[in-house]
């Protein structure tokens, strides 16, 4: 499992991880949400999607938009177990730890704080 900080040094340097954007949206379901409930509902995907040892359609479980939690799952590498495995280090062909789950998880909100943070009313939703 890699560090965070490394994780965002690194996802900043490739033109594809670094192109995805909330669209307006995207933007709209984060606000009317909410952070916490759109992070909860990173750990369902998660724990559903990407967590056990064989997901289901690895490689292609994860649309490129519908949810907030979709698109930063791209931007950082947690979209599938092969990018989890380049990215962030964390071998396929077995389920996540708990710590890995909250790991993947942690990625995403702090992308999703990142992306969201550019429209001014926007803070006040990630205090
Ligand atoms: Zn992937």
């Amino acid at each position: 499992m890699r560090n965070l900080d490394q994780l965002f040094f690194r996802l900043a340097e490739s033109p594809f991880r670094r192109r995805f954007r909330l669209d307006g949206r995207d933007r709209a379901y984060l606000e009317e949400k909410g952070l916490a409930l759109v992070v909860e509902h990173a750990h369902a995907l998660i724990g559903r999607r990407l967590a056990p040892a064989q997901p289901p359609g690895d490689g292609k479980q994860t649309p490129f938009r519908g949810h907030p939690v979709f698109v930063a799952q791209h931007a950082t590498g947690t979209c599938c177990r092969s990018c989890l495995e380049k990215w962030h280090g964390i071998p396929r062909g077995r389920a996540l730890t708990t710590e890995e789950r909250a790991h993947a998880v942690a990625a995403i909100e702090r992308w999703l704080r990142a992306a969201g943070g550019g429209a001014s009313r926007q803070g006040d939703l990630f205090r």
